[in-house]
């Protein structure tokens, strides 16, 4: 068997279910290792409250270097009851934060697709969210979560005051809308872009510079401009008319939320978060499921791990590309929901249970 170039990934389950999740998905990339010749190199180590049980530190130094060689990281979930009181040093959510900082992952990718086979769970009309596939490009790295000046001030009359920022440089702007239109060139060649240029100078400046690199370098993308409340009302209203939508952190962090209740369960829910290219061209990138750590069923082996495992795929399309592979292990996951397989959170009448590990079982004797 002639095998190809080894691949760094980090796994990095966290607390919960991150825990358990990751385990199907480390099950997948092996059976990948030995089936199909590829060389992933798997590292796994410590994040979120299982590093500071271990290390008082929610992200050590060295896992932190680890990170920044690995091609891909997929990570689980942090946090959880035990860990609340913490200062916001040390809170789990701290190594996230780090991560997508200091890696530099400005776009998080979260597709909204709507299972044929679970049109039921979701709380609209099976026909408005039947075939669903919209994929959001949220600004992960700037905006009113980042902007200066921030704080909560005590002010002359006695009261207080909190400051935040909404801010957007050009190249802020520009960086995450080429990440939309490169997507939509593969998919329905259709981009929305969502701000509140009716309100915000800095709306304005994102329309404007989204609508400049459309003109210079995407003429064959179709580009419509919306309001960001308008938006999330569309998406309730008819969400199918939505190939790629592109916005800024906080309308993104919420309109992405939005459209992932269209399809019905947390647990199916993938994301990708990249960055810029490093030396060697390769794009810096994090995976992860949409879902916390679930302390409610952790170390029951009832999670669906389908939103991992979906995480996996799309590290194999955006940072190993190895699209076969991807639609190889998508397929593989509507053909276990086509045989009526269901974790615990998507079970419906006439469908069979299975546990955490029999749904990556399921799917990995599908990739056969
Ligand atoms: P959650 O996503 O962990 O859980 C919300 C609900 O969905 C729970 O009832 C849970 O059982 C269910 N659920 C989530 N994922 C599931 C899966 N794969 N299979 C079946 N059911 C699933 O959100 P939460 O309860 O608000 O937060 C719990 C902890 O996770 C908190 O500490 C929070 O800070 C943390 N959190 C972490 C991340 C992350 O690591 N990216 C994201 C969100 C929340």
């Amino acid at each position: 068997m002639i095998k190809v170039k080894k691949r760094k990934i980090l796994l990095l389950p966290g607390d919960g279910i991150g825990q358990e999740v990751v385990a199907e998905v480390k099950k997948i990339i092996q059976w990948f290792n030995s089936k199909k010749s590829l060389d992933f190199d798997i590292d796994e180590d410590l994040v979120g409250g299982a590093a500071y049980d271990k290390h008082k530190n929610p992200i050590t130094d060295e896992v932190f270097y680890k990170a920044l060689e690995s091609e891909a990281v997929i990570l689980g979930a942090v946090g959880g009851p035990k860990y609340d009181n913490l200062e916001f040093s040390k809170r789990p959510e701290r190594a996230l934060l780090k991560l997508r900082k200091e890696l530099k992952l400005f776009a998080n990718l979260r597709p909204a697709i709507c299972f044929k086979q679970l049109v039921d769970a979701s709380s609209l009309k099976p026909e408005i969210v039947s075939g669903l596939d919209i994929m959001i490009v949220r600004e992960l790295t700037g905006g009113i979560y980042f902007g200066e000046p921030r704080g909560i001030k005590l002010i002359e009359n006695g009261e207080r005051r909190g400051t935040n920022t909404h801010s957007y440089t050009t190249n802020e702007i520009i960086r995450v809308a080429r990440v939309a239109f490169e997507l939509a060139k593969k998919r329905g060649k259709k981009v929305t872009s969502c701000e509140k240029s009716n309100v915000m100078e800095a709306g304005v400046l994102w329309r404007e510079e989204v609508q400049s690199l459309k003109d210079k370098e995407f003429k064959d993308i179709e580009l419509n401009h919306m309001l960001a409340d308008n938006c999330a009302m569309q998406l309730l209203r008819n969400p199918k008319q939505f190939d790629v939508i592109v916005t800024d952190n906080l309308f993104g962090d919420i309109l992405s939320d939005e459209a992932s209740m269209l399809t019905g369960s947390l647990g199916l829910l993938p994301s990708a978060s990249l960055g810029a290219k490093d030396k060697n061209g390769n794009i810096r990138s994090m995976y992860e499921p949409v879902h916390g750590s679930a302390p409610d069923i952790a170390g029951k082996g009832i999670a669906n791990p389908i939103a991992s495992i979906l995480s996996f795929a799309m590290a194999l399309r955006y940072s190993l590309n190895l699209d076969k592979e991807a639609d190889i292990l998508e397929k593989a996951v509507q053909e276990v929901l086509d045989e009526g397989l269901r974790t615990k959170d998507i079970i419906s009448k006439g469908m069979k249970e299975v546990s955490t590990s029999q749904m990556g079982d399921a799917i990995i004797s599908k990739l056969k």
